[in-house]
């Protein structure tokens, strides 16, 4: 039987790291880093992220500034309160919550936030330097996939990694992760073909696809290490994309969904707030 990846145990040691950062930087008389979010109407997922956000912050004593804005706020105002917030120098990294209402361009919003408090790693400026392999913030999604499968002590350079998934937010980065670590990486998608074959070559089994208990023991080969990156609503439970209970059994190491990959990548968005704070070097 598989070993269960906890987020929530990697995400605890990296807290404990976190708080002893900012109780040095206070008893430094100096001031704590701060993290705001931005929210455009009530969606749940966004205010649940939020919640979860701040409590974290509080426990670790991190500034937390939450701006909401009503659904029928303009562009216009979003992008001015943007630059507000890049200007401040008492705020360290922005959040801007996705969904955005449809009048709203995600893009043209998402690219005002200054590069140094872009802390998920969503500017093209960051993201031109990460696929460049250069010192940037990193999509803390994609970032926390790796953190789970380095948490496993098993060594990545030269294994074989397939990310079934292909977006902007997930599956690129998390693939350009695994390529820097040397691993050899194959990215899979909806027009794949032979995608049962092709994951079960590899080593190290990333899916990030949105397609509840999708992946199998048929996709698994016997001792890879699998991350669940999927979060789906399903008969009101959040599911992820791999069968859990079918692939344990065949897997060397996988995570829970929840309790996996969701589970670490608020801590590390919060451990990013804390390096923006530390200097403006991205
Ligand atoms: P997305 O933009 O919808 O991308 C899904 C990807 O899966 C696409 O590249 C798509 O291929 C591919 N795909 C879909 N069906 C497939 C199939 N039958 N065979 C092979 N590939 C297939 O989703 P996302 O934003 O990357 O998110 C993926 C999942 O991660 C979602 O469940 C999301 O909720 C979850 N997520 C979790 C976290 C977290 O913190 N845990 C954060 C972000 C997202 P095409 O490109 O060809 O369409």
């Amino acid at each position: 039987m598989g070993k269960i990846i906890s987020g929530k145990e990697v995400a605890k040691l990296l807290r404990a790291d976190i708080k002893s950062y900012v109780e040095k930087i206070k008893s430094q008389g100096k001031r704590v880093p701060c993290l705001a979010t931005i929210i455009v109407g009530n969606d749940s997922g966004s205010l649940y992220y939020i919640n979860n956000q701040n409590k974290i912050c509080n426990e670790l004593g991190v500034d937390t500034r939450n701006i909401s804005f009503k659904e029928n706020i303009s562009e216009a105002e979003l992008i001015e309160t943007i630059h507000k917030l890049n200007e401040d120098d008492t705020v360290d990294g922005i959040m801007l919550q996705i969904p955005l209402p449809r009048h709203i361009d995600e893009k043209k919003v998402t690219s005002t936030i200054c590069a140094d408090k872009d802390i998920d790693g969503l500017t093209d400026k960051n993201l031109g330097k990460f696929y460049k392999g250069e010192k940037s913030f990193i999509p803390c999604t994609a970032n926390s996939a790796l953190e789970l499968i380095k948490s496993t002590g098993i060594s990545i350079e030269g294994k074989k990694a397939v990310v079934i998934g292909r977006s902007n937010i997930v599956g690129k980065p998390t693939a350009n992760l695994l390529l820097n670590e040397n691993a050899t990486v194959t990215i899979c998608h909806s027009r794949t073909q032979n995608l049962k074959e092709i994951c079960k070559e590899a080593d190290i089994l990333v899916v990030a696809m949105g397609k509840p208990n999708f992946v199998s023991s048929e996709y698994v080969k016997e001792g890879a290490i699998v991350i669940d990156v999927g979060t789906s609503s399903l008969n009101g439970k959040i599911c992820g994309d791999v069968n859990f209970q079918d692939v344990i059994d065949k897997a060397a190491f996988i995570t829970p969904v929840p309790g996996g990959v969701g589970a670490l990548t608020t801590t590390l968005l919060i451990r990013n707030t804390c390096e923006a704070s530390e200097k403006n070097v991205y």
